[in-house]
């Protein structure tokens, strides 16, 4: 059941920032941010305070109704909460995992995720054990592989110092592998109570528009004032659930286009009350995204293709895939296919078929990979090398990977990919009616399929 608005108590003392109580002063009370946008947009929801033309500005600031501002918060997450499996229990190994999946995916797809990982890796000693081509294979399709990595390195550091204990001190959580500030607090906070912020993209955005940041979000000084509004915020005794309430109210309400209409903490938030909330946060500079024109090749011998695994370093590092790299300026992408075969693992190739481009947007790059069919430029004799299947050529002489292999399509399902690579396998080698919604096979199949027969 929704809840009503409670109004703040009147009759605090203005303790705003000057440029703050001049924007305020000047703010006739403007057009409602979230007037146009009714209760019927999230399902359950009902306004929770009148327009702002019939909000007094006593409300505000938010400073001295922290803990009204804390109790309506808290109210309003218990219940409207989202039913996620780790918050069946709070372990903090359930805890840490999905606060890792979640800052780089959806939360549907962290939900589908997280329950797979959980079935694979119920506990610390689980994962501990498990070998690394296992954790990055339940990763593929997370990116930040490096992330996969180090949750591994972390299990195996609680197992051989805490005795397999999650540790519950901050200091020790933030020492364990790959665990940064957010991370630590998110663990700290949630799983054991302690009194921490937890500031991820939806608490920078709720704590800048309550407390009118007003310059970019990732830079200092706005960094740190959000960083000390948000500890401020957290209640005694209560950080598990109101660090969840101010990321779930970001998620759903205080969202890029704000809810203001429905938001539970309109009455204390500032940017609305000055008609700004769309104007916050101040975003920092717009990183470049860079094109990056790239070709692999599939070399196929009877049955099997050729796959190496990459050198451990790097964000695909000890990911399998088609060997490949960038096109040069002066060569076509045919030319690069056969140059950077050669130049990774000696074979002398030539090129079959076109299976056409792949597209694939990544944080800093958007990559254009041309993907062609290749074959051996002469045939060989067999190799009588371990591990070489009939026909294949003696081992390679690799430049770029540890290791290679010669792959049946099956076997590739099993090799943990970078996201293009494993776009390139699936529409190569997945079946018709393996093909998502029963659509036909791809371009690219058919193209494989006319090379291969
Ligand atoms: S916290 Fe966000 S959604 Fe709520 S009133 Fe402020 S800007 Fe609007």
């Amino acid at each position: 059941m929704a809840r009503k608005m409670t109004m703040p108590a009147t009759g605090y003392r203005l303790a705003l920032m000057p440029q703050t109580r001049k924007k305020l002063a000047k703010a006739a009370p403007k057009k409602d941010a979230g007037a146009g946008q009714t209760a019927n947009l999230l399902p359950g929801f009902e306004a929770s305070c009148p327009p702002s033309s019939a909000r007094a500005m006593r409300h505000l600031p938010p400073d001295a109704h922290i803990p009204d501002l804390q109790k309506t918060l808290l109210d309003w997450f218990a219940v409207h909460q989202r039913d996620l499996p780790w918050r069946a229990s709070y372990t903090p190994y359930e805890v840490w995992i999905s606060e890792v999946m979640l800052q780089q995916t959806q939360m549907e797809r962290g939900v589908s995720y997280f329950l797979r990982w959980m079935q694979r890796f119920p506990d610390v000693a689980t994962l501990a054990a498990a070998h690394e081509e296992d954790v990055l294979l339940l990763w593929e399709g997370l990116g930040y592989y490096s992330r996969a990595r180090h949750i591994l390195a972390a299990a195996r550091k609680i197992m051989a110092e805490h005795g397999g204990v999650f540790p519950s001190d901050p200091a020790s959580i933030r020492a364990l592998p790959g665990v940064g500030p957010y991370t630590a607090g998110a663990i700290a906070s949630i799983a054991f109570g302690e009194k921490l912020p937890c500031v991820d993209a939806n608490v920078e955005r709720v704590v800048s528009r309550i407390f009118d940041v007003d310059s970019p979000v990732k830079q200092e000084p706005a960094a740190g004032i959000i960083h000390r509004r948000a500890l401020q915020l957290v209640p005694e005794g209560k950080s598990r659930e109101h660090n969840q309430a101010m990321m779930e109210l970001g998620a759903l309400v205080c969202r890029k286009k704000p809810l203001c209409g429905v938001c539970t903490l309109a009455a204390f938030c500032i940017s609305l009350h000055l008609g700004i909330a769309d104007q916050r946060p101040v975003p920092g500079k717009r990183v470049v995204i860079k094109p990056v024109n790239a070709v692999t090749g599939v070399l196929r011998v009877g049955e099997h293709v050729f796959v190496q695994k990459r050198l451990p370093s790097g964000v695909w590092g000890n990911l399998w895939e088609f060997p490949g790299g960038r096109v040069e300026t002066d060569e076509t992408p045919e030319q690069a296919a056969v140059r950077e075969f050669m130049e990774e693992t000696g074979f002398e190739v030539r090129v079959t078929a076109n299976y056409g481009t792949i597209r694939h947007g990544y944080t800093t790059y958007r990559l254009t990979l041309h993907c062609f069919g290749l074959e051996l430029a002469s045939p060989c004799e067999d190799a009588e090398a371990e591990n070489i299947p009939e026909g294949c050529p003696p081992p390679p002489q690799l430049t770029a990977a540890l290791k290679y292999r010669w792959a049946t399509p099956e076997e590739l399902e099993n090799l943990a990919m970078p996201a293009a690579h494993r776009k390139l396998a699936d529409s190569l080698f997945s079946s018709p009616a393996e093909t998502a919604d029963g659509h036909a096979p791809s371009t690219l199949r058919h193209a494989y399929l006319s090379k291969t027969k």
